[in-house]
């Protein structure tokens, strides 16, 4: 391994034959850096994990805590070169940061003052605000009335809730890039102002529908509007705003302020975008909750070969044919005949919901993923289903009979079906009349006449 990074750092450019030799390693912000940077950081969550396993702790009755529990509350979230101690003891952190510089000493890597806060997540630490950001997202706790607070497992009320939101920097440099857009493309059709925007508003939503998010989408939402507001009015300065409203903005499912050129082309809004996925996703009997972000469990790699895991996930994956990952994301990896979880070495076998011999469809919407041993017990509930459909059709099929043997009895103006009795016509005309109002009234008064004198009568 330290040979291969070693080849990485010292590895050249190479343009057509000529080779450029590089001195100075890896550029920082380069593709490599955080995989370099992941693999130098790989050790410290466990060498912090065992420090903490040494350490007496106790509870606040007194008790001392098992290892395991120890290990517990202390929490290190990383990514790439970016990381998170959390503990609520003051004292365990700042000894944690102590052992973390000496840990990357050791590596020839040093943690930066400037770029490391101790906080608080609810209340003032000294001069430092609450909370933190982490991944472009802020990660606080906010107080909270008595109303709207959450409770603890043993049933106390907690006075506090966590929110994470979009942090201020990052939402602020996303505006900024629109605005840029927008300014860049004064002179530009609306059209081609629609397309830039759009695949960076949807790409920077869905990135952050998971947190608390509505309230600054919105914000956004109206920032926008403003800016294209300019937009409008630096492309018609002498006309009025009731010619440039209609011009730019459009009426569409209720709201009068879509940016459209009228025709298929409208920008979307962080907002709706993020209402429409949660209204997709809301699931039954859960009420204004969209769609929740799963954590991937810790031990997880892409490249551990759990085809299951990662195909219910995702709905792909290389090893997996797609129906079948199609399948389990729908069903979120569970089998619905069992309600349990597929395991990566259960067999899996693909049923028909309502079996073809009972006249099911092919198409996904009929096919279900269930394990082996289900598939069996499901196929056992079918054949009930399947010999009533067959019945069915027996009957169905003598119906059919009988119909074409009075049609070959009678002509087929003199009999009709009235509720399942071949009745003759001649015996039933006067309510068979009337029972087609339509008929009787676009036809002329005499006609209707010679109907109703008709020598059938
Ligand atoms: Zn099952």
């Amino acid at each position: 391994m330290r040979r291969q990074i070693k080849a990485w750092l010292k590895a050249g450019i190479q343009d057509g034959d000529k080779l450029f030799p590089s001195t100075e390693g890896t550029p920082q912000g380069g593709v490599i850096s955080p995989l370099l940077a992941n693999i130098a950081l790989h050790g410290l969550e466990k060498h912090l994990k065992n420090w903490i396993r040494g350490k007496t702790l106790r509870y606040p009755c007194g008790t001392v805590m098992r290892k395991s529990r120890r290990q517990q509350t202390l929490g290190i979230i990383r990514y790439a070169d970016d990381f998170v101690i959390i503990h609520k003891d003051i004292e365990i952190l700042n000894e944690a940061t102590e052992i973390t510089k000496t840990w990357l000493s050791k590596l020839g890597l040093e943690l930066k003052t400037e770029k490391t806060r101790v906080c608080h997540s609810l209340n003032k630490h000294g001069k430092e605000k609450p909370g933190f950001d982490f991944l472009g997202f802020n990660i606080r706790q906010y107080k909270t009335g008595k109303h709207h607070a959450n409770k603890t497992t043993q049933g106390d009320i907690k006075p506090y809730t966590l929110h994470i939101k979009p942090s201020k920097e990052k939402y602020l440099e996303h505006y900024r890039e629109i605005a840029q857009i927008i300014e860049r493309y004064k002179a530009a059709p609306q059209k081609a102002l629609i397309y830039k925007l759009n695949p960076i508003i949807r790409g920077w939503s869905n990135y952050y529908k998971y947190s608390v998010c509505s309230e600054i989408f919105s914000k956004i939402d109206h920032l926008i509007f403003w800016k294209l507001k300019k937009w409008a009015d630096h492309r018609h300065p002498n006309k009025s705003w009731k010619f440039k409203k209609p011009k730019y903005w459009k009426t569409i499912g209720g709201d009068n302020w879509v940016f459209s050129d009228g025709k298929k082309n409208r920008l979307i809004k962080h907002k709706k975008n993020y209402d429409e996925t949660k209204k997709k996703t809301r699931k039954k009997g859960r009420k204004n909750q969209g769609e929740t972000f799963k954590k991937v469990q810790d031990v997880r790699s892409t490249y551990d070969g759990d085809t299951v895991y990662w195909s219910s996930r995702l709905g792909f994956h290389p090893n997996m044919p797609t129906s079948i990952a199609k399948m389990l994301k729908w069903q979120e990896g569970k089998c619905p005949h069992c309600g349990l979880s597929f395991k990566h070495e259960d067999i899996m076998e693909i049923d028909h919901i309502i079996p073809r011999q009972a006249g099911g469809g092919n198409s996904y919407k009929n096919l279900q993923l269930l394990h082996r041993h289900c598939h069996d017990e499901k196929t056992w509930d079918d054949l009930k289903l399947i010999a009533e459909y067959q019945n069915r059709k027996e009957l169905e099929k003598q119906h059919n009979k009988s119909i074409k043997w009075f049609n070959e009895l009678f002509s087929q103006e003199k009999w009709k079906w009235i509720n399942d009795t071949p009745v003759l016509i001649s015996t039933c005309d006067k309510s068979h009349v009337s029972e087609e109002p339509y008929e009787v009234k676009i036809s002329r008064t005499v006609l209707k006449t010679s109907r109703r004198g008709d020598s059938l009568a």
